[in-house]
């Protein structure tokens, strides 16, 4: 491409201050240096941490956001050799570098290179910003920074994709869509014709609940203080529906007696920790599996009687719904190809990157699962 090599000139959402509206800059992105390259981002869309990083008072501003996205690669730095300009990726907020212990196990996908930080906003290879104005550095996010027309992310960060995928479509895979997928079929692996709990029916839920679909669950029950979510639930799979509120007895006792003595797995997707609690011990003793995944508060401590474990129940968490990006993304992109994952449903909005703070503002009301934002028109 003609550009490579050169600085490109694009417009990015720049986050000038935590909590105030994004503003869209013209800014300079850099060209990649060694094992990185630079993403013209076509799709993108809002996540919570996004939201969460955004308005809390760090030290790493101006900064640019978003890290759900698909784009196609526009040149590549020194070393790189697994991807080329013009192939189609899905940017990770976690890497995959293939050579430390952890991406050398089958069993773990925690980096120890490229695994996510929150706290950094510079490139891991020197130090340095790739995006500024006016020659002032623009801080990254989470080696993502999607809300760019272009971006630069190490290539341990870029999962290679069928050309073919949709990117409007599969963009949403990047991140919370595949966390909750991947809880349920990694980690809870519930057995064909089982009994699956999902707590917490947000987007990461809902996928949870799709994983339980997927894998031929035959009653997937729905738990969440808010009952507005329950009627969307049911596209997802779920097939009842329990608010605790509306419940005088613990909650893991009403799903007790709902299914002759516990499910068989549940899935925690609310980052509260009485679900996490609740969530365990609703599961059947002898067989059941729970999973963490929502992300609870700092303080929080996880209490329960050593009996729940003796049991035979198993407690488990997981992290990006143990999908390892760069090996395992691109396989979760052919279960939509082949009509087994239903990506379209979660697709609820869609804005022009103009518009970018309406995506912001319904994630704040709660409204719709996953807003669109298109970079080009
Ligand atoms: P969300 O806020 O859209 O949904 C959470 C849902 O949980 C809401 O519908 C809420 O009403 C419900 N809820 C809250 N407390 C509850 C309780 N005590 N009992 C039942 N329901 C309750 O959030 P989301 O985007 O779907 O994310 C869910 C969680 O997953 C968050 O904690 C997020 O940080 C976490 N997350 C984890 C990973 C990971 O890799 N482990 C990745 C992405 C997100
Ligand atoms: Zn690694």
């Amino acid at each position: 491409m003609e550009t490579a090599g050169k600085v490109i000139k694009c417009k990015a959402a720049v986050a000038w201050e935590a909590g105030k509206p994004l503003s869209i800059e013209e800014v300079e992105v850099a060209p990649p240096q060694a094992m990185e390259v630079r993403v013209k981002i076509l799709y993108t869309s809002l996540c919570h941490t996004d939201v969460y990083f955004w308005e809390a008072k760090t030290p790493v501003f101006p900064r640019i956001f978003g890290h759900e996205a698909g784009g196609i690669i526009e040149s590549v730095g020194e070393g790189v050799t697994d991807v080329a300009p013009g192939d189609h990726v899905l940017p990770v907020f976690t890497g995959e570098c293939k050579e430390c212990p952890h991406c050398k196990s089958a069993e773990s996908n925690m980096c120890d290179l490229l695994r996510i930080n929150t706290d950094r906003g510079v490139m891991i290879g020197d130090g340095k910003s790739r995006f500024s104005i006016n020659g002032k550095p623009i801080y990254h996010f989470v080696g993502t920074s999607t809300f760019s027309e272009y971006t630069v992310m190490h290539v341990g960060c870029v999962a290679k994709i069928n050309p073919e995928a949709p990117l409007d479509k599969v963009c949403i895979l990047s991140c919370g869509i595949s966390t909750g997928l991947g809880a349920t079929i990694n980690v809870a692996k519930p057995p064909k014709g089982s009994t699956v709990a999902i707590f917490g029916l947000g987007a990461v839920g809902l996928a949870a609940a799709e994983g339980a679909r997927i894998a031929g669950a035959s009653r997937i029950i729905g738990v969440d203080l808010n009952p507005s979510r329950f009627e969307e639930a049911r596209k997802f799979g779920c097939t009842e529906f329990v608010n605790p509120k509306d419940h005088n007895k613990p909650v893991q006792q009403v799903l007790a007696e709902m299914t002759n003595g516990g499910v068989d797995r549940s899935v925690e997707c609310t980052g509260n920790i009485n679900a996490m609690i609740q969530a365990f011990e609703c599961v059947h003793d002898g067989w059941g599996v729970a999973v963490l995944v929502g992300v609870p508060h700092k303080d929080a401590e996880f209490k329960t009687h050593p009996m729940n474990f003796l049991n035979e129940r198993t407690l488990k968490g997981t992290f990006f719904g143990n999908y390892k990006p760069r090996t395992d993304l691109p396989n979760v992109v052919e279960l939509y190809m082949k009509k087994e994952l239903e990506v379209e449903k979660f697709i609820t909005h869609s804005v022009p990157f103009a518009e970018i703070n309406k995506a912001f503002d319904l994630m704040a009301k709660g409204e719709g699962i996953r807003c669109i934002i298109r970079m080009e028109n």
